[in-house]
């Protein structure tokens, strides 16, 4: 059965009188709206006293008029109407009087109100004695320069930033200039040998490929999804309006809980051509002989299907310039045409980055390498 209202003796939405204790006789749970004054001895309402009442002493405000948070007269004290000019019970000017406090909300979920949210003045006024004589302290004093201590640690995450990119930067820009020789020219060309085979493979069912055979499924659980979790409740909250009211706002609330989800796990067979071996050419020398790509000869397979059957796959080549520096070998990759203008032996001068490595952009030659026999 669904908890509606009147099974948990909630009150319904609307508005409701804040209540008040009189600190002068004592008198408790006065109205926020209907006792502006204690009845009982005559004390205007202390704002700062107002506090949330148990669901049994809720008293509704029909007609209630919201013109605002009540202003406290900065001459007496007294709360008064938003909507007033002047104090009623000094006539001060009540434009810089500031707005009574507020207690904000509280969250009553499906539940009720079981008690007040009375607070404990006496217990409040020694909290407040202890903080100012530093026996306690304060949660929010400076620490430094006047700063308060979240202030100081947002500007510490923001400088520690700073810092950082600015060591990103120097890192990826920073270059010295090296001089040193080609060593050597290396190149190499790869031609992947892919085979037709026949593979099993597993998969939700409809990633299976289109071409598959031999599938075989089974129920497998897959994730979780929301589902709803019961019928709608109503969930509601009290919001003070700091005039002597407060407002129960209700709203429909849904739940949800996570469950399994199932679907089909399935395995299958495909034929494909895979990669399963590549074959290198690579040498030295520019013209001499010049680069190549390798030689190879493909099986030819045997089944019906032409199961182990071989072609050729993808090409790679690479072109290095090998270089010397100090005693330090370095390469860089060019495309082919680049590479071959490049001589071993020949002097040259290059930016390296902070890790040590060229920046292979920056290698100019400076000096032709010295004749050499049977050198390029
Ligand atoms: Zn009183
Ligand atoms: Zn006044």
């Amino acid at each position: 059965m669904a908890e509606t209202p009147e099974s948990t003796g909630r009150k319904e939405a609307g508005t409701y009188q804040m209540l008040w204790d009189c600190k002068f006789c004592g008198t408790e749970k006065l109205l926020g709206i209907t006792h502006r004054h204690c009845p009982n001895c005559g004390a205007a309402q202390d704002p700062t006293q107002r506090y949330f009442p148990a669901e049994e002493d809720m008293v509704a405000l029909e007609d209630h008029q919201y013109v605002g948070a009540d202003k406290i007269c900065p001459a007496c004290q007294q709360p008064n109407s938003a909507a007033s000019t002047y104090c009623t019970e000094c006539g001060a000017d009540l434009a810089t009087g500031e707005a009574a406090p507020t207690f904000g909300a509280r969250d009553l979920g499906t539940g009720i109100a079981d008690s007040d949210t009375r607070r404990d003045v006496v217990q409040d006024n020694f909290n407040a004695e202890m903080a100012r004589i530093g026996v306690t302290k304060a949660d929010d004093h400076p620490v430094f320069l006047g700063l308060r201590k979240q202030q100081l640690v947002i500007g510490g995450v923001i400088a520690a930033v700073i810092v950082i990119i600015g060591a990103i930067i120097f890192a990826v820009t920073y270059r010295s200039e090296k001089s040193g020789t080609i060593s050597a020219l290396t190149w190499e060309r790869t031609i992947d040998i892919e085979e037709f085979q026949q593979i099993r493979g597993e998969d939700w069912d409809e990633s299976v490929p289109g071409d598959a055979y031999n599938e075989d499924c089974r129920e497998k659980q897959r994730g979780t999804k929301q589902i709803e979790d019961g019928p709608p409740h109503e969930e509601c909250k009290d919001v003070d309006q700091g005039d002597g009211s407060f407002k129960r706002e209700c709203r429909m609330v849904q739940d949800y809980r996570s469950a399994t989800e199932v679907d089909d796990w399935c395995t299958y067979t495909v034929d494909r051509w895979l990669k399963t071996r590549e074959v290198t050419a690579s040498g030295t020398t520019k013209n001499d002989p010049p680069p190549t790509w390798p030689d190879y000869t493909l099986a030819t397979g045997t089944s019906v299907k032409r199961f182990g059957q071989e072609r050729a796959g993808s090409q790679h080549e690479s072109y290095r310039v090998v270089l010397d520096l100090d005693g330090d070998t370095k390469t860089c990759s060019f495309d082919q045409a680049q590479w071959e203008t490049f001589v071993a032996g020949s002097k040259i001068e290059v930016g390296v980055g902070i890790s040590g490595g060229p920046d292979c952009d920056t290698l100019k030659v400076v000096g032709s390498a010295p004749a050499l026999p049977g050198r390029e």
